[in-house]
């Protein structure tokens, strides 16, 4: 399978490179030249498998210059032993309409760690296969869960580096305590005085300019992304999509090719379009519900066609969605106007220009043929965590909530009755703050910190704190570094010593 850029500037590329440069030279994503197929035969073959092994399989199809053995370590050192269940991604029925998709069993408790416990590890491999020397320096950008994630699943990787930028006032309490605190020879952590998307176009200048990667290369260093624009992030997330369909067959929930819809809360558009192109891929799907926050920007666009991003960031509950410039729709528009890569890149020009771009009636019907969405706003994510605490005594984050509720407003306007995954995207643990406000009620939260609410969440719901959030508080403060969002650039050449 060979990798061509959303914005026509690269094509015929393996995917050790494209996993390796992250980013395509023309500020374009790679995507895969056709889109793999699996048969309702190897579903229901799935169904017998583990999740490793049904991993080995999706990824086989799309990582073909890798060997089987090499994928296989790779899934193994990922998900053989990280993961507190044993199903690595276990489904809850809530209703007989409602399945809950619990993708926060990793080390970190976000569904982030699905795709970043192998990333590093595909990368070293990709490294390896390009015959590249150069030392990887992995920049990240994060609204609080990725940064984590990425750099639990870099550290003391040998032959990388990772410098995470996170907004300094942006995540949550725990989230910060998660980064701060990071372990590790190769790691850095580092607060921007900036929202998500500065640190995302900060990043990204800093992979496009040619100045600093000269300086790199003389240096020995190379840059890659540790971002879902990385292919080697996105083709792990469609496993799990397979994954969940195949255990609702083996469990007689659905039979099998009767449709699902999918419910995803979104931000950065990583993790619904993996199952986008699950979909493409053959998995049973009627309907891909993409539900956002009060940066409701895709919501807009589904709705609408036009993608304007020009209006105020809105710090939310739901910090890991707050983001106006989902990077991975990029990806979204090449499939679904014939990947028409002249037409994209004169979309993106526009968005980085003017703040907006308006897409042809076309490829919008094809867009919200599959996909719906709407948008939740705070109260509305409170509520929900509590009437679904109340109801099936069952404890969701911010951002599963906004899954729920969106879901529950999809259910309203189409009286669709269709079997629907609800993508879980986080333990409740990790947003305590607002999940005990939304079950015990404002007072409960009053002078108490986000520690302190780890123990009060386990007391009144019966489940054990995570491991990787145990103890936090009391660990030693390792990142104390902080810039200005110019400053960024300067930071890394600081680091790098260049
Ligand atoms: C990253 C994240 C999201 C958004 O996922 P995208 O792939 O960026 O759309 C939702 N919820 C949580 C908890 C996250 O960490």
């Amino acid at each position: 399978m060979l990798y061509e850029s959303t914005r026509g500037g690269a094509a015929g590329i393996t995917s050790a490179e494209a996993i390796k440069t992250g980013i395509a030279p023309d500020g374009g994503l790679f995507v895969p030249e056709r889109l793999a197929k699996v048969s309702q035969e190897k579903l229901i073959q799935m169904a017998d498998m583990s999740y490793m092994e049904r991993a080995g399989l999706i990824l086989g199809a799309y990582l073909d210059d890798y060997k089987p053995e090499e994928i296989n370590a790779c899934i193994k050192k990922a998900y053989g032993s990280k993961f507190n269940h044993d199903k690595i991604v276990p489904f809850i029925k809530l209703s007989d309409q409602m399945f809950i998709q619990e993708l926060w069993h990793g080390p970190t408790s976000a569904f982030k760690d699905m795709a970043l416990q192998i990333l590093p590890h595909l990368l070293v491999r990709a490294v390896k296969k390009t015959g590249e020397e150069k030392e990887i320096i992995v920049l990240v950008a994060t609204s609080g869960d990725t940064g984590k994630a990425a750099l639990e699943g870099f550290k003391d990787v040998k032959g990388t580096k990772i410098i995470v930028f996170f907004p300094d006032e942006g995540v949550s309490e725990i989230q910060k305590m998660q980064m701060i605190t990071q372990e590790g020879e190769n790691v850095y952590a580092i607060g921007i005085k900036g929202n998500f998307d500065d640190a995302q176009s900060g990043v990204k200048n800093i992979f496009t300019n040619f100045d600093i990667k000269e300086k790199m290369a003389q240096r020995g260093f190379m840059f890659s992304s540790a971002n879902s624009i990385n292919w080697g992030r996105l083709a792990p997330q469609i496993v799990y999509y397979f994954s969940t369909y195949a255990d609702l067959f083996a469990r007689k929930e659905v039979e099998m090719g009767e449709l699902i819809n999918i419910v995803v809360p979104t931000g950065n558009f990583g993790n619904i379009l993996a199952a986008y192109y699950a979909y493409r891929m053959g998995l049973p799907v009627n309907r891909l519900i993409c539900a956002s926050n009060e940066n409701n920007v895709l919501t807009e666009f589904i709705i609408s066609g036009t993608y304007d991003r020009r209006r105020d960031f809105v710090k939310t509950i739901s910090p890991s969605m707050d983001i106006l410039i989902s990077s991975n729709l990029e990806r979204l528009l090449y499939e679904a106007n014939g990947r028409n890569f002249s037409r994209v890149r004169e979309w993106m020009q526009e968005l980085a220009k003017e703040g907006f771009y308006k897409i042809d009636d076309e490829t919008h019907d094809k867009i919200a043929s599959i996909f719906w969405s709407e948008y939740s706003n705070e109260n509305e994510i409170l509520n929900t965590i509590r009437s679904i605490y109340e109801e099936y005594n069952y404890i969701v984050d911010t951002h599963t909530a906004v899954g729920i509720d969106v879901y529950d407003k999809y259910v309203i306007s189409t009286g669709d009755v269709t079997k629907s995954v609800i993508a879980s995207t986080a333990s409740p643990f990790k947003f305590n703050k607002s999940v005990c406000t939304a079950i015990l009620g404002k007072e409960s939260v009053v002078g108490k910190s986000e520690f302190e609410l780890l123990d009060m969440l386990a007391e009144k719901s019966g489940l054990v704190v995570p491991e990787g959030l145990k103890g936090l508080d009391t660990k030693e403060i390792r990142h104390n570094i902080r810039c200005g969002v110019n400053e960024m650039r300067r930071c890394v050449e600081k680091i790098l010593r260049i």
